[in-house]
């Protein structure tokens, strides 16, 4: 009897072992190191016969499970990481289950739940009526949607149609920043704008913050010829802000696409003592904000916003007699690069149901504060040096000395890292080779953040 066969009478005891399995892992996540550093794997060899699933996972959990990190953990500070609230990844799990294809809008409900949950991310995120988003894979792939939209739209004021005639009798692209993420250059190789299309404007005086002035003056010389600014709602190295609402007061008066990125700072709009910072974010034509990140549900999820679904179907339209057209919820294969898509929205869908606006304001403050909190121990100490003020969630900061080389930062870094109760990941930041403790889990508390200055202290003697 084949193994398959013999996995589909016993899936009741495949599903529960997985369940047990799964929990043990859960629930030892905070005795697990933070990080592993990778190491070589032996070959591995493609059995003739398999050995069915719980074998499987006997076999994945002796030899694999000990190099994986702990980064659903509480303790995980590098890149922007977000954990996974139990709702999500309930949801995530019955994504598996389900297997629904939200593709086209024919044979199930699965785009329109895609739809309904968009609507509660709008209304989470104060943002008008008049967006319409879809879920992505993450922020880069948001970044691309955007600006592709955004690629559209300018070279139609040449008389061209990129879409049908590609860039090539297009006059060039511009986009204007401050501190834009390396996605956003990524995006502008794959939409063959080009990577040297991005003027970046300088910022305001240590920060990661556009200089209006200098933006404007950017803009005057642009002569109302079209061109692209992105905005960066929440910078990696410092979670710095650009002035939104001043860039969107610029709209009125100049000819641009704004796009913001803001990938994990969108959800300062969650909390109304950070709000303030997203004060403009209505004048944005599209949006990234990324849900891997601080909505936390499991990776792959991101969202992508935009006012101008005309210009997004142009873009993405993916004509092809054997899918439909002709629906009220709109066919997903028709907004973003993907035509199969997992059901995305469902594990965001869970989460939001259960522990809806108030429990994210909660998140998003108490992440937030202990990021401060770790800012003002830092610049109280003697021996580290803290690098930018805490506008968020991010503590960017260094070695204190006069004379500190790059290597004694990272050897630094890596002891760290390596003790396990903690990881961070490295930046240069004007400069200077700095270290990175971005906040973003929901279980983080002040026990973490003890343990966490604790592991500091200690590679510091
Ligand atoms: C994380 C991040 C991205 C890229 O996000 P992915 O989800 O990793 O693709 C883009 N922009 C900003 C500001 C980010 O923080």
């Amino acid at each position: 009897m084949g193994m398959l066969k013999k996995d589909k009478d016993i899936i009741n005891e495949i599903l529960y072992s997985t369940t047990e399995y799964a929990n043990e892992f859960f629930s030892t996540l905070n005795e697990r190191p933070a990080s592993i550093k990778p190491y070589p794997l032996p070959t591995e060899n493609l059995p003739e016969i398999g050995i069915g699933t719980k074998e499987a996972l006997k076999l994945f959990s002796r030899n694999y499970a000990n190099g994986l990190s702990g980064s659903n953990g509480s303790r995980y500070l590098g890149f922007v990481t977000g954990g996974a609230t139990p709702a999500a990844i309930a949801g995530d799990w019955l994504v598996s289950i389900f297997d629904q294809n939200v593709s086209t809008n024919e044979s199930s409900i699965a785009s329109s739940i895609e739809e309904k949950t968009i609507d509660m991310l709008k209304d989470l995120f104060n943002l008008d009526k008049e967006y319409s988003g879809a879920f992505v894979s993450g922020a880069t792939m948001s970044n691309f949607v955007g600006l592709a939209q955004a690629r559209q739209w300018s070279a139609q004021f040449s008389g061209i149609n990129v879409t049908l005639d590609g860039l090539f009798g297009a006059p060039p692209i511009k986009i204007i920043s401050g501190t834009p993420h390396s996605s956003i250059y990524k995006a502008c190789s794959m939409l063959g704008v080009g990577k040297n299309s991005i003027i970046t404007i300088p910022c305001k005086k240590e920060r990661e913050s556009i200089d209006i002035e200098y933006l404007e003056e950017v803009l005057i010389k642009q002569n109302d010829s079209p061109c692209i600014v992105v905005a960066n709602a929440g910078t990696v190295n410092t979670g710095d802000f650009d002035d939104l609402k001043a860039i969107a007061q610029l709209k009125s008066k100049y000819n641009f696409w704004l796009h913001v990125d803001a990938a994990f700072g969108g959800f300062a709009s969650c909390s109304p003592k950070y709000s303030s910072l997203m004060t403009g974010i209505n004048s944005a034509d599209s949006i990234t904000i990324d849900a891997h990140k601080w909505l936390n549900v499991p990776y792959d999820s991101a969202l992508q916003f935009t006012k101008h679904r005309t210009i997004q179907l142009e873009v993405f339209e993916n004509n092809a007699a054997y899918l439909s057209n002709s629906n009220d919820v709109l066919d997903y294969c028709n907004l973003t690069p993907e035509n199969s898509r997992r059901f995305r929205a469902l594990p965001t869908w869970f989460t939001l149901k259960a522990y809806g606006k108030k429990e994210y304001q909660q998140i998003v403050e108490r992440n937030i504060d202990l990021a401060k909190q770790l800012g003002a121990k830092i610049e109280k100490s003697n021996h580290l040096k803290l690098l930018s003020q805490v506008h968020l969630n991010i503590v960017c900061f260094t070695l204190e000395s006069d004379k500190i080389t790059s290597d004694e930062v990272l050897n630094f870094m890596e002891r760290v890292n390596s003790n396990g109760q903690v990881f961070m990941t490295q930046t240069n930041y004007n400069g200077i080779t700095a270290i990175r403790a971005a906040f973003s889990n929901w279980n983080t508390n002040e026990e973490d953040l003890e343990i966490i200055w604790k592991s500091l202290v200690e590679e510091l003697k």
